[in-house]
């Protein structure tokens, strides 16, 4: 009989891909996806590490999917993502209510793992088995008929920045083949897909060697930018230490590449930066970011920022500020240093709450300043916009501008999948609102 899955996804892109996996592998034994979290046969929490809190998060869901399931059958609880794979032994002694806990690594065991458990054994899989674990996803098709597409090409991370627990729960740097990577964005594509979103932990550190010819980000970029139905191409997440100049040409020579870079850089100090183990320094970030405004001036940055990161001085958050002066980034993510359990940085002393919490207010008034003043320059203009769905009350049209803008708008459904014009009435910090205004010759923004 044919048994209900429901998947609850947390963080970020990596993750929500990943679930997306995890429903095409367990359709084969079975399982089908629901949406309705109070009447599943398999709860998959797919967790992340990266925010504040993650574990006690967990917890508070588990009692939550508890407290729902109190009169009826317990679904089996499976934890899976970077939680799992950081904190799977504690998690399983603390929460008998969790029965199999799978680390990303080990997706391509979901199918076998859930069967076992089912003839009920108790199941732990946190191995790196990341090789494994693409072989088994290549040979089912990403079924996503997304508009806009994640396609993951790269997973783990080599660098080691002294907060960060990514490679401990998703290990070394592994990239996919290249020619496994073109099937399947063939196959989104076959699906509807207009946009792909390729994804990575060092998106752009991928490196894939065949017959002595190595591989790079830019090389699929450029393979993507053949197809004629693909109208758009992102990446995410990049480190600026491997925005190499193949992939900075990139901008000079692809149309279907939008003009919007996230590019963490987390500190403007350079002594924050080192202690950090951040591996570049801010006037390597600068001169990225020249270069690119030089091949082309509408390019735009976001960014990620941990502010007060032990041992910073009044001084170093002064430099960040000045960079974000100068750098208008146009969307960036700030946040309080947290401490994460097993990384270097967290042995490290505290600055005090009230310091940080005037920090971050700071930064976050100029970010916010440069958001909004950026969505205004977009008023009473025509943005070209990727229409991608229905928005939830099915009253209006969502999709994205280049860059990276949600934009809600009125239009017909049949333009969802196409690029259109959108005239833009207002905005506010996080979108834009508008109209589809027909047979205009228009200047798109
Ligand atoms: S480069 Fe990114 S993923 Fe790797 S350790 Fe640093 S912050 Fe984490």
């Amino acid at each position: 009989m044919e048994k209900k899955i429901f998947i609850k996804t947390f963080g970020c892109q990596m993750n929500e891909y990943d679930s997306n996996r995890i429903y095409d592998s367990v359709k084969k034994i079975g399982f089908k996806k629901t949406d309705d979290q109070t009447n599943t046969d398999c709860f998959v929490l797919n967790t992340c590490h990266i925010r504040d809190k993650a574990k006690e998060k967990v917890y508070h869901e588990i009692g939550r999917i508890k407290k729902i399931y109190r009169k009826k059958n317990k679904p089996i609880m499976v934890l899976a993502g970077c939680v799992a794979q950081a904190e799977n032994q504690e998690m399983l002694k603390r929460e008998p209510y969790i029965d199999i806990v799978i680390g990303p690594q080990s997706y391509h065991k979901i199918n076998e793992t859930l069967k076992q458990f089912i003839s009920s054994v108790k199941k732990e899989e946190t191995d790196f088995d990341t090789i494994s674990k693409f072989e088994y996803f290549d040979k089912i098709e990403n079924k996503s008929n997304k508009i806009s597409a994640f396609l993951t090409i790269q997973e783990g991370c080599d660098k080691f920045c002294n907060f960060c627990v990514v490679p401990f729960t998703r290990g070394p740097e592994y990239s996919r083949p290249f020619n496994k990577i073109l099937y399947e964005a063939e196959s989104l594509i076959k699906n509807g897909a207009k946009e792909i979103i390729l994804l990575g932990q060092n998106v752009n550190a991928y490196s894939y060697f065949e017959n002595s010819k190595e591989y790079r980000i830019s090389n699929l970029i450029n393979e993507l930018e053949k197809y004629s139905e693909l109208k758009r191409i992102r990446y995410t997440t990049s480190h600026p230490r491997d925005m190499t100049d193949d992939l900075i040409d990139c901008y000079k020579n692809n149309k279907k590449l939008m003009p919007f870079i996230h590019l963490p850089i987390q500190s403007g100090s350079n002594k924050i930066l080192k202690l950090m183990n951040r591996k570049h320094t801010v006037e390597e970030y600068i001169n990225i970011y020249e270069k690119l405004k030089k091949i082309n001036s509408e390019i735009e940055f976001s960014s990620d920022f941990i502010i007060s990161y032990p041992g910073e001085t009044n001084n170093d958050f002064n430099d960040t500020l000045n960079l974000v002066k100068k750098i208008k980034f146009i969307n960036s993510y700030s946040f309080i240093f947290s401490p994460r359990p097993g990384t270097k940085a967290a042995e490290l002393k505290l600055i005090d709450n009230e310091t940080s919490k005037e920090r971050l207010n700071e930064i976050q008034k100029y970010l916010f300043i440069h958001q909004i003043k950026k969505n205004r320059s977009f008023e009473g203009k025509f943005v070209e916009v990727l229409t991608e769905n229905r928005t939830k009350d099915k009253l209006k049209l969502f999709g994205r501008n280049k860059f990276n803008n949600s934009v809600i708008f009125l239009g017909d459904e049949n333009n969802i999948g196409k690029l259109v014009k959108v005239k833009i009435e207002n905005t506010n910090q996080n979108s834009l609102f508008g109209k589809i205004q027909k047979n205009k010759s228009m200047k798109a923004a």
